[in-house]
C-alpha cells in the first residue's frame, strides 16, 4: 500500500477514508495520530497491527464535543463536565466507563473507554466530516518516540497505511493528560501532559498522581493504565537521565565519554559545553515541544548513548520527565 501525503486543503479525502474503514496519520495539537473508526472493529485492528501495539492497550477515542460523550459512555460525572467546560476543546483525555458502542478491541478489553475532543482544526473537522468516532493513537511503531511532524508520521507509517495529512509541527509536543475519576471531586491523573495537575485543580477538589507517572511498576503490581506496562517512547540510542546540577552533568559525562556518546541538555547549559550536545529547550513548554522530535534526530546521526539533563517534574516538566524516564527505561542516576 502507498500512504499518500495530503494537505490541509484535502481534508474530504482523509475523511472519505475513514468512513471507508482505512487508517489515517491526522494531526492534533499534541502528537500525530493514527485515526480511524473508533466503532469499526476492522478499522481499528488496522491501527493496532500498524503499529505494532499490544491488544490490551486501549485507544482514545476522540470527539468533536463534549456532550456526544453520552452516545458512548453509561455515565459521566458531574465533574467530568466542569472539567470539560473548561479544558475541552484541548488536551485532556478522561476514562470514563463505556457501553456497547465502543467495541472491546477499541478499549483494549476494558469497559471503560479514554474520551477527548481534540482542538486541532484538521482532527476537529475530520470528525465532524467523517461523522465518526475516531481512536487515534500516537502515530509511532510501538515502543518508539511518539511524531510529530507528517515526516516522522510517514518514516514511521510508510506503506502501512493509507495516508497522512501534513498540518504542521505540533503545538505540545507530547500526549494528552489521561485522568480517571476516584469519587465526585478527585481525579488521578495516569499519564501527564500539557494540563498540568495546577490547571486541573482550579476545577477539582483534589488532584492524585498515579505513582507509575514518576517511577516504574514493581513486578506483579497492577497498571492503573495498561500503558505503564510497556516500554515507550525509545529511540535506538541508550538513554539515560542525570539529575544533578550543571557542574555535576558535566562531570559524569566526561567521566563516561566515548564514541556515540551525546548529552540532551537545556537552551541555557551551552556556553562552553565541553562534550557533544543537542539541546531541548529552555523551559518545559519548549522541552514538551521538542523531547519527542529530539530523540528522533538522536537516532538520525547515530547516537549511541544519551545523556539527558533531567527536568523539574513539575507543571508541564511533569509530562517531559514521565517521557523521558520510560525513554530511559527507568535509568536515572542522581547525583
Ligand atoms: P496513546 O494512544 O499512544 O496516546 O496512549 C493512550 C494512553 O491512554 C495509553 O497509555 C493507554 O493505556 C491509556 N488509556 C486509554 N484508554 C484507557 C482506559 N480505558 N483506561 C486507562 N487508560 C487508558
Ligand atoms: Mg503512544
Amino acid at each position: 500500500m502507498e500512504t499518500l501525503l495530503l494537505n490541509e486543503g484535502q481534508i474530504d479525502i482523509a475523511s472519505q477514508l475513514i468512513i471507508d474503514g482505512e487508517v489515517v496519520g491526522i494531526p492534533t495539537e499534541t502528537v500525530y495520530g493514527l485515526g480511524a473508526d473508533a466503532s469499526n472493529e476492522n478499522a481499528v485492528r488496522k491501527i493496532f497491527s500498524a503499529k505494532g501495539r499490544p491488544a490490551d492497550n486501549p485507544l482514545i477515542v476522540h470527539l468533536a464535543d463534549f456532550s456526544e460523550a453520552v452516545r458512548y459512555t453509561t455515565y459521566i460525572p458531574e465533574l467530568a463536565y466542569r472539567l470539560a467546560e473548561k479544558f475541552c476543546p484541548g488536551a485532556l483525555t478522561m476514562v470514563l466507563p463505556k457501553n456497547d458502542r465502543i467495541p472491546s478491541v477499541t478499549s483494549g478489553g476494558l469497559d471503560t473507554v479514554a474520551i477527548r475532543v481534540p482542538a486541532h482544526p484538521v482532527m476537529h473537522r475530520i470528525i465532524e466530516l467523517s461523522g465518526k468516532p475516531i481512536s487515534a493513537p500516537s502515530a509511532n511503531i510501538s515502543g518508539y518516540p511518539s511524531p510529530t511532524t507528517a515526516q516522522h508520521v510517514m518514516r514511521d507509517m510508510n506503506g502501512r497505511i493509507s495516508a497522512v495529512i501534513d498540518g504542521g509541527q505540533s503545538e505540545f509536543g507530547v500526549e494528552s493528560t489521561v485522568i480517571s475519576f476516584e469519587n465526585e471531586n478527585t481525579v488521578r491523573i495516569l499519564r501527564p501532559g500539557c494540563v498540568t495537575e495546577k490547571m486541573l485543580m482550579t476545577v477539582c477538589g483534589n488532584v492524585i498522581v498515579d505513582k507509575a507517572v514518576l517511577s516504574g511498576l514493581e513486578k506483579d503490581e497492577k497498571a492503573s493504565s495498561p500503558g505503564m506496562k510497556y516500554k515507550h517512547y525509545s529511540p535506538k540510542a541508550d538513554i539515560i537521565m542525570i539529575e544533578s546540577d550543571l557542574d555535576g552533568f558535566i562531570k559524569y559525562v566526561g567521566e563516561n565519554y566515548g564514541d556515540g556518546v551525546y548529552s540532551l541538555i537545556f537552551d541555557g547549559d551551552t556556553e562552553n559545553f565541553p562534550y557533544r550536545y543537542m539541546t531541548y529547550g529552555a523551559d518545559s513548554l519548549q522541552q514538551a515541544h521538542q523531547v519527542f522530535q529530539k530523540l528522533r534526530e538522536l537516532d538520525d546521526i547515530n547516537a549511541r548513548k544519551v545523556y539527558v539533563r533531567s527536568p523539574e517534574p513539575i507543571g508541564v516538566g511533569l509530562a517531559v520527565y514521565n517521557r523521558l524516564i520510560r525513554s530511559a527505561g527507568f535509568e536515572v542516576i542522581r547525583l
